[in-house]
């Protein structure tokens, strides 16, 4: 199959993929097409377009990344005869000289470290500094330009769609900073989207205890109501996940430290989510951290840095955001019923206020959702502020 590939020109084929995967699995690639009748093997990738401008120098790295991959899964032979890219914009070839053994085995080494730095765990942000690669400059048919790298070093910035929240550029994007908005008669506090807190830390007692079940994993299945005087919350496994850390002497009507929860209210009700970052411990009687201090709704204001998901009413029925202020990010959202008719009018950009939104969390990001009650106001259109 690797050198035939029939679905690639057939119209009628289906979406979806046949990659190759490097044996250790770090690593996997898909080739437009593999020749062979020489008796040697040639890999092309097609290009639709000119080939003109920065992304031509990437393809010279995408074509020995093949050149490598072939290799690597074909018990390391000297089997590539040709690495070619063909410009369907002009009607041209490009060849793209072959790595040399060394410069092959070299793959190996930096590709599995870079996998280990970048994709095998989230890296530190002073692990990806804010130092872009040289411009180059490329013309038709991906001929290297007569000027072919940017005198600029930072030249990629200028253009790039991160320059307004990167700390390499200095392009301003006037991203909002409010501590309290006016609005429909009322004095609104605003909570910066880098000071959201998601997570929260409870004391009480347990009753109506379901668990603890210890899973295979490790996790821990348990529900129970958390109780502190006349206050109440259920407490539950997350959706997205089930707690590690809980004590094993947990019983009805021991006294317990919940830490790193995620709080909502669901009917009247407060609900605790616990997941993998949350623990539940035995409490001392001295430790206290009231439920009626727990904060679940906020008001945000932010730039909508884009628009995730719009109803489409078919199967989406939310309605999905991210916005970002000089603080930090946060997703916001809102499904069916709640979706507030503003959301039709917002667009990349624009300025945008949530009142009485609800603190919640998604993929480890702070997330504010439209429930009842909850409020959009646009304050200023995209067309009003610097272009992201
Ligand atoms: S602005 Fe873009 S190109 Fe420049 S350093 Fe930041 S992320 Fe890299």
């Amino acid at each position: 199959w690797e050198v035939a590939r029939p679905w690639f020109v057939d119209p009628d084929a289906g979406q979806w993929k046949q990659t190759t995967s490097h044996p250790e699995e770090w690593f996997q690639g898909e080739y437009d097409m593999v020749y062979d009748w020489t008796g040697a093997i040639r890999i092309v990738d097609l290009k639709a377009s000119i080939g003109r401008g920065d992304r031509s120098g990437s393809y010279i790295d995408q074509l020995r990344l093949y050149c490598w991959l072939w290799w690597e899964t074909h018990g390391r032979a000297d089997e590539v005869e040709a690495l070619e890219i063909w410009y369907l914009g002009t009607g041209s070839v490009k060849d793209v000289p072959r790595p040399t053994q060394d410069e092959l085995l070299g793959l190996t080494e930096e590709l599995e470290a870079l996998y280990g730095r970048i994709h095998a765990r989230d890296p530190a942000i002073d692990e990806c500094p804010p130092e872009p690669a040289p411009l180059r400059y490329f013309d038709e048919g991906g001929v290297p330009s007569q000027t072919p790298i940017d005198p600029d070093p930072r030249a990629r910035c200028r253009r790039c769609e991160l320059r307004g929240v990167c700390e390499g550029s200095e392009h301003d994007l006037e991203l909002p900073l409010e501590r309290s908005i006016e609005r429909f008669g009322h004095n609104w506090p605003v909570t910066p989207l880098g000071e959201i807190v998601t997570r929260v830390d409870v004391v009480g007692e347990v009753s109506g205890l379901r668990g603890p079940n210890l899973a295979a994993d490790g996790s821990v299945e348990l529900s129970f109501i958390l109780q502190e005087g006349y206050d109440r919350a259920k407490v539950r496994p997350s959706r997205y996940g089930t707690p590690r850390q809980v004590t094993r002497s947990i019983t009805n009507g021991s006294r317990v430290r919940i830490e790193d929860a995620m709080a909502s209210v669901w009917k009247g009700e407060v609900v605790l989510d616990l997941d993998d970052k949350s623990s539940v411990a035995i409490a001392d009687e001295s430790d206290s951290a009231p439920i009626v201090d727990i904060e679940t709704k906020v008001n945000a204001i932010g730039r909508v840095w884009s628009v995730n998901a719009f109803p489409d009413g078919e199967g989406v029925t939310r309605w999905s955001v991210t916005m970002v202020d000089q603080t930090g990010s946060a997703g916001v959202v809102a499904f069916r019923q709640f979706i507030p008719l503003a959301a039709a009018g917002v667009t990349r950009g624009d300025e945008i206020a949530i009142l009485n939104g609800e603190i919640g969390e998604f993929n480890g990001q702070p997330q504010v959702r439209i429930g009842p009650g909850g409020r959009l106001v646009i304050l200023r259109d995209s067309s009003e502020v610097p272009e992201f």
